[in-house]
């Protein structure tokens, strides 16, 4: 199972915006994109002109970044998105949403994708009651996700749930954290995930090009 395994906080300077995806640190002083908010490299200050495949290019890359999935991944759930009916745009954002790993970090049972991620393969989260250690599984609306009760003691989902408890979480999920459970209500439109700052027609038309 691949993954990126490099500085997350490099991700932000490349993009030239926040991703937030370290959670806490992000909205800390010590988050580095606020101290030098351009790009990486001997380059990094450069200010250059995209052009329109520029954009779409740096549209797709920062979504990938965000759910922190794979250019192999990201092409299929593309391709998928595109022959299902409807909106591909709409149905490009409900394949990200609905992997396992980010519905347990929109729970709020972990801080960030990457910790949620570790929950997942590490055997922590259940699903309808049933282990599922795939982070790219894909939930469906009416899934209840829990926490498996030997891990509920465990340091990062302790420390997620004193962040989170009391927040209220998106639209599509509810959540009861005294019972460690939650669950995947409905897709969200593209227009309902504000913290996605891509323009996800970009990303249709960079893959149907
Ligand atoms: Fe991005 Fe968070 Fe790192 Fe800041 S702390 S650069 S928002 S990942």
């Amino acid at each position: 199972m691949a993954r990126y395994t490099g500085a997350l906080c490099r991700l932000c300077r490349r993009e030239g915006m926040k991703l937030y995806l370290k959670g806490e640190r992000c909205f800390s002083e010590k988050c580095p994109f606020d101290r030098r908010p351009f790009a990486p490299g001997q380059h990094g200050r450069e200010k250059k002109k995209l052009t329109q495949y520029g954009l779409q290019l740096r549209a797709k890359q920062t979504m990938k970044r965000i759910y922190g999935v794979l250019e192999k991944q990201f092409r299929i759930y593309y391709e998928r998105a595109a022959k299902q009916a409807g909106d591909t745009r709409e149905n490009l954002v409900a394949q990200v949403e609905r992997r396992l790993d980010n519905v347990v970090y929109r729970l709020g049972f972990a801080i960030n994708r990457r910790t949620a991620r570790q929950l997942v393969s590490h055997g922590h989260i259940l699903v309808n009651g049933k282990k599922v250690d795939i982070p790219s599984y894909q939930v469906r609306p009416g899934d209840v996700i829990s926490i498996k009760e030997s891990s509920r003691g465990i340091q990062p989902i302790k420390q997620a749930l004193e962040l989170n408890k009391g927040r209220a979480v998106a639209p599509w999920l509810e959540v009861d954290y005294d019972q460690f459970t939650g669950k995947y209500v409905r897709n969200p439109k593209p227009e309902e995930v504000t913290d996605l700052p891509v323009n996800v027609q970009a990303i249709v038309e960079f893959y149907s090009r």
